[in-house]
């Protein structure tokens, strides 16, 4: 059975000033992934906190919105087989010391906080962040 899913992705900050972005989609690309849709920006702080609502009772949620605010980034709509899971596999551990070797965030990830992508957690959490950076109407 074909299970066709769409995920969120985004390239933070540290990965676009370092100007990855272009190579980290030619990773997604010979992965197998689609880019249904793109678009670079940069978001105030109260967007990243609404982004990130999820984490905000965490003691590093102030960090990670002002962080993810910091700078451009570049939103993706990925489309695969099982996209969610694939993407978070290819993504590697949010500890980019903890990553296994050949994942993203092992070969550009800074720290623990500046770790280079994003990636949905879940089909829900997928449709609630396509629609946060995409949504239309
Ligand atoms: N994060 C952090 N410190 C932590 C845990 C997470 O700065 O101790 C940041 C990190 O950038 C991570 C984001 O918060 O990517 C969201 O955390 P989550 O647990 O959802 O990790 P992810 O789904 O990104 O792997
Ligand atoms: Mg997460």
């Amino acid at each position: 059975m074909s299970n066709i899913e769409q995920t969120l992705s985004i390239i933070k900050p540290d990965a676009v000033e370092r100007n990855l972005d272009q190579q980290i989609k030619t990773i997604f690309k010979n992965k197998g992934f689609k880019i249904l849709k793109e678009k670079k920006l940069r978001l105030e702080k109260s967007e990243a906190e609404q982004f990130y609502k999820v984490h905000e009772t965490k003691p590093f949620y102030n960090d990670l919105c002002e962080y993810l605010s910091s700078g451009t980034i570049v939103v993706m709509v990925l489309e695969k087989e099982n996209a969610i899971k694939s993407n978070r596999n290819l993504m590697g551990a949010t500890d980019p010391s903890k990553a296994e070797e050949g994942t993203i965030r092992r070969q550009f990830g800074k720290s623990i906080d500046k770790n280079s992508v994003h990636g949905s957690d879940s089909l829900e959490n997928a449709k609630i962040e396509i629609d946060f950076f995409f949504k239309t109407s």
